[in-house]
């Protein structure tokens, strides 16, 4: 375990305490600059003053263990030593019991609950609209599937027009053979009754 105390860039180690609701803020008594911000919860922090002297500078001892937790930093009063006590404080620092400061955060939590439930309903709404987009384009292909089977049909019943005019046509070509064959007959009849003439 290390322990060193905290100090600003400009080397100072004397802080002045900044209350936040829910956190606190340090800064250099030498030079202002802003130094670090430490978390205290919910609707809790730490006041400016030593309440045992009044002094308002503070330094800070920092632990730190060796197995890599988070550094605990422990501010106490330059003049005293007294360490400063956490109390509940609402964002404007008015001091607030305990009951207060729980109403405080059930609000909270409702508040944080309602615009979860907005985003949620975004959700919902983009996605519903994304499932009529989908509907719509289903609706499409099967307008253009039905147009395509139509187109289908139609071939098929211009296949078989073509069919019937060919076999019509086949029919058409046999009666014309055989009508040649009978002239063909014929003139050689012909053929052969001159022959006798001559
Ligand atoms: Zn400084
Ligand atoms: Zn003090």
């Amino acid at each position: 375990m290390i322990t060193r105390t905290a100090n600003c860039k400009c080397g100072s180690v004397k802080l002045n305490i900044v209350p936040k609701s829910g956190k606190v803020e340090f800064t250099c008594e030498e030079c202002g600059k802003y130094v670090k911000a430490l978390n205290y919860g919910k609707y809790v922090t730490i006041n400016s003053e030593c309440k045992k002297c009044n002094g308002k500078s503070f330094k800070i001892k920092v632990t730190n263990n060796e197995d890599k937790k988070p550094e605990k930093w422990a501010p106490y009063c330059t003049d005293c030593g007294e360490e400063p006590k956490p109390f509940y404080a609402d964002e404007k620092g008015n001091v607030l019991d305990s009951g207060v400061r729980e109403l405080l955060i059930i609000k909270d939590t409702i508040e944080e609950l309602g615009q979860r439930v907005d985003s949620l309903d975004g959700t919902v709404e983009s996605n519903s609209y994304t499932i009529s987009e989908h509907e719509n384009s289903l609706y499409e292909l099967q307008h253009n599937l039905g147009r395509c089977e139509s187109k289908i049909s139609d071939f098929d019943s211009s296949i078989d027009t073509l069919e019937s005019d060919i076999d019509s046509c086949e029919k058409d070509i046999n009666s014309c053979e055989s009508s040649l064959s009978d002239l063909k007959s014929e003139i050689s009849d012909l053929d052969w009754k001159v022959d006798r003439l001559e």
